[in-house]
């Protein structure tokens, strides 16, 4: 299959699981995460009408995406990985939204570095949820502590934009599900607390589970190998 082909088919599982759960059409938007991939298979993306990208590593993001936005001026790419302090100066670069935020102290890097720039950056903060998965804020209560700082006017180029997660890699659907609960709780209490912010953004689900994600009212799906096929972590 091309990636046209699976970005079409991609498409359609999202508007029938959209439609399943009683959800608006369109509510649901596609990132096609292309870590391990070549420019060419971005392009092939771009040429089927998609614009969304997102990266973990971000040398290889600055390697691979410039000479594409030379190229295609809507295209945007969220960085997704985790994020050492030092990648910090060139990730803002080159990224729209940064989705991996997971300490203070990176939020503080990230606010330095735009500064410098003068350009502002979306982030997300992501949680941990599940048993397995190791990065993310611990808890409810790390993040609320990170927003009440951002509130307060620390981080004035930074614009808090919602959450993410990863769900613990297991075939236990109801773990799973439990994961996306969690993060959709979490982003519906602390969308109240600051509501200054539009905390809307919930990104959640990756190839295997992002049905499940959409049922549980995720608005921005992460798809690496269901579009681009298996990475070769060889290269
Ligand atoms: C790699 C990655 C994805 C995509 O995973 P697939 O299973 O290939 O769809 C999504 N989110 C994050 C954070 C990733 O690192």
């Amino acid at each position: 299959m091309s990636v046209a082909e699976n970005l079409d088919n991609i498409k359609k599982q999202i508007r029938d699981a959209e439609k399943a759960s009683g959800r608006k059409e369109g509510s649901v938007k596609l990132m096609a995460v292309s870590k391990f991939h070549p420019g060419d298979a971005v392009i092939q993306a771009i040429n089927a009408g998609q614009f969304l990208f997102g990266e973990n590593r971000v040398q290889e993001a600055a390697a691979k995406f410039p000479p594409i936005f030379e190229q295609y001026k809507n295209v945007e790419l969220h960085m997704i990985g985790q994020l050492q302090s030092n990648k910090v100066k060139h990730a803002v670069q080159i990224a729209s939204c940064i989705e991996s935020v997971d300490r203070i102290d990176l939020l503080k890097e990230i606010e330095k570095q735009c500064a410098k720039i003068e350009k502002s950056i979306k982030v997300l903060f992501e949680v941990h949820t599940g048993e397995e998965s190791k990065s993310g804020f611990p808890d409810e209560i790390a993040v609320r502590n990170t927003l009440e700082l951002c509130a307060n006017g620390d981080f004035p180029h930074v614009i808090p934009a919602g959450f993410m997660t990863m769900a613990p890699f297991t075939k236990d659907e109801k773990l799973i599900r439990k994961s996306f609960i969690t993060l959709r709780e979490l982003k519906e209490k602390l969308s109240k607390e600051f509501s200054q912010f539009d905390l809307n953004e919930l990104s959640m689900g990756m190839s295997g589970d992002f049905k499940i994600a959409i049922e549980e009212g995720s608005t921005l799906v992460r798809v690496g190998t269901a579009i681009f096929g298996e990475r070769d972590y060889s290269k």
